[in-house]
């Protein structure tokens, strides 16, 4: 099914890496002028870094494992503690933004002054530079590329272009993309918020895990890479995590899994390609430099 299965290390079936986008209440703030009176989203939202994120960390403290957390600046700035304990754990904290805006709505600058704000926050908190980036919303615009190699990225996990690792390549350089996409992200099943403009219908844990768990046993039954796009105020619910507490025990029994950070991941991706033990599919950027126009006798 996977005509170029990367070779992970120690011989694992497959890559995984629980990654959370920790938004809190950024969405909000972006969303409404009158954010400061809706006090009841943005305890939903506060729940992330307040409530979730120490149960998060317990979770992987009990596993031995370390994640990536992708933090929108100004969140870090918000909730330096929730930061501080992932750093103190040995997470890796990657870019997501200053305040979860959108990047195909800005000029080629503004984006720039965001992404440079942004890894000035983060190494302020950190102590590093950022070495990966999600777009906030998958909203990765045809300026992304380019503006993250010009900034020393080395990873991408915006895209859904593949089961595997890939290359991104502009005229610029080139960039490591750790693909995902929406059948692992929490969003579907579970977030249901006026507010957010985002009504859907909540699907109980056990059946929204069965997804999760679907694409996990596909990953390893083909050798493929399974990186989930979670939220701490959504999966970091009680009944939501406990149900993830079980998937991560599954993973363990059934053996032969990487669990990685994104950073790791890229890092192992650009070795394997350099020692020719892998050859990634490449994908040039931009798909197009025009909007696609078809022309005919009719509008269409
Ligand atoms: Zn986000």
């Amino acid at each position: 099914m996977i005509k170029n299965p990367v070779p992970w290390p120690d011989g694992a079936r497959c890559a995984v890496a629980v990654t959370f986008d920790m938004d809190a209440d950024s969405i909000l703030h972006l969303e409404h002028k009158d954010s400061h009176r809706r006090i009841s989203a943005t305890s939903m939202l506060r729940y992330g870094p307040e409530v979730a994120i120490p149960r998060i960390l317990e979770t992987y403290r009990k596993y031995d494992i370390q994640q990536t957390f992708f933090v929108p600046a100004w969140c870090i700035e918000q909730y330096p503690a929730a930061v501080e304990a992932m750093v103190k754990d040995g997470h890796e904290v990657a870019h997501h933004g200053y305040i979860h805006e959108n990047p195909i709505a800005q000029s080629r600058d503004e984006q720039l002054y965001w992404l440079q704000r942004g890894i000035d926050v983060i190494e302020k908190y950190t102590g590093q530079r950022p070495r990966g980036w999600r777009a906030p919303l998958y909203n990765f615009s045809n300026d992304s590329a380019d503006l993250l190699i010009q900034e020393g990225f080395t990873y991408d996990a915006s895209l859904m272009g593949d089961d595997i690792p890939y290359i991104i390549c502009t005229d610029s350089g080139q960039l490591v993309e750790l693909p995902s996409h929406w059948g692992l992200d929490d969003w579907p099943p579970y977030v249901h918020s006026i507010d957010l403009d985002y009504v859907m219908p909540i699907r109980g844990p056990r059946e929204a895990i069965q997804g999760f768990r679907s694409e996990f046993d596909s990953a390893w039954e083909y050798g493929g890479l399974w990186i989930s796009v979670w939220h701490p105020f959504a999966s970091g619910r009680l009944s939501r995590w406990a149900e993830v507490e079980k998937l991560i025990e599954y993973m363990l029994e059934k053996g032969d899994v990487w669990f990685a950070t994104l950073e790791e991941i890229a890092a192992h991706v650009m070795d394997c390609i350099d020692n020719q033990s892998y050859q990634p599919r490449i994908d040039s950027l931009p798909f197009y430099d025009r909007p696609v126009e078809i022309k005919g006798p009719d509008k269409i």
